[in-house]
């Protein structure tokens, strides 16, 4: 499943090239949005990692791992907000520093620290965080489980994984729903993605003590109609006929992630994972 297009030199190369254009068209947060009440876009945004944080009971002043951080928003947002001290880490090197200027502008940064880091081999020492917070990157990972293994060994005992991803659906979907997927994963430089059943399982089976997931998907997938608008806007379309192949397919995408929540072929999971340990309410 993995090869070349889906390489982390790939994925480094897609975000340090694009994080600007993200930013410019997407803001701080590199991840979809939380609609319930018409909220603007950056609102809902914020607004799910308003929920994850609430969701996971990430500690105040705790110490965090942001794995896959972006342009920093939500480590900023955790830093901010909730007094945690965060480590951001990402494959791209643009998006560190990126991250590390907003932290600064934002009087943060003795809170907010941003590094180069590779998710396939995190290495910050055992027990070390009391959260460890993914939205949306294990997905750009090929063995999941792994990585699922690195977050809870990274955790002290009674830590909180807090864990945002796109999900395939179940095993027994219908071949044109894996289609689909095989489409957005090429576009979106996902080796493959898993269902809500497998990061289940990943967690249970590396001690993990209380295992919750919720399938959030008709909350985020106007995400896709958003992000559609805006590529459809008289200016994007110009910079993008100015564009590489690559850049054109990963736009191109979109419509099939939208065709892929409408029909069930993907969702998108909500998960908190306790390490067993630690006070009885993990705080
Ligand atoms: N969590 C951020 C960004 C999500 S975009 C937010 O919510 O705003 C996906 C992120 O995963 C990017 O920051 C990308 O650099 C990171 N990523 C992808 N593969 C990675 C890897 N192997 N190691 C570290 N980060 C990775």
């Amino acid at each position: 499943m993995s090869g070349d297009q889906f390489s982390v030199e790939a994925v480094r190369d897609h975000y340090d090239r694009l994080s600007g254009h993200y930013r410019a068209l997407w803001g701080e947060h590199i991840h979809h949005g939380y609609w319930e009440d018409g909220e603007s876009p950056s609102g809902a945004q914020v607004k799910l990692v308003e929920r994850l944080a609430a969701r996971a009971r990430i500690p105040r002043g705790g110490r965090v791992l942001d794995v896959g951080c972006g342009v920093g928003g939500p480590a900023i947002w955790l830093a901010r907000n909730l007094g945690c001290s965060v480590l951001g880490v990402t494959i791209s090197p643009v998006q560190a520093r990126m991250a590390a200027e907003r932290a600064r502008a934002e009087g943060l940064s003795r809170l907010a620290r941003f590094e180069v880091a590779d998710a396939n081999r995190l290495d910050f020492g055992a027990e070390s965080f009391d959260a460890v917070w993914v939205i949306e990157c294990s997905e750009h990972l090929a063995d999941k489980a792994r990585f699922v293994e690195s977050c809870a060994r990274a955790l002290k005992p009674g830590g909180v994984l807090a864990l945002c991803a796109w999900l395939r659906a179940g095993e027994d979907a219908p071949p044109g729903h894996a289609r689909l997927v095989a489409e957005v994963c090429r576009g979106m430089l996902c080796p493959h993605l898993a269902s809500m059943t497998e990061y289940q399982g990943w967690m249970r089976r590396c001690g993990f003590a209380q295992v919750e997931a919720e399938d959030i998907t008709r909350r985020v997938e106007q995400t896709w109609g958003r992000c559609a608008e805006l590529v459809s806007r008289p200016e994007v379309r110009a910079a993008l006929r100015l564009t590489d192949r690559r850049t054109r397919r990963f736009v191109a995408s979109f419509a099939a992630i939208r065709r892929a929540y409408r029909t069930g072929a993907m969702a998108y999971g909500v998960f908190t994972a306790r390490k067993a340990g630690g006070r009885p309410d993990g705080e």
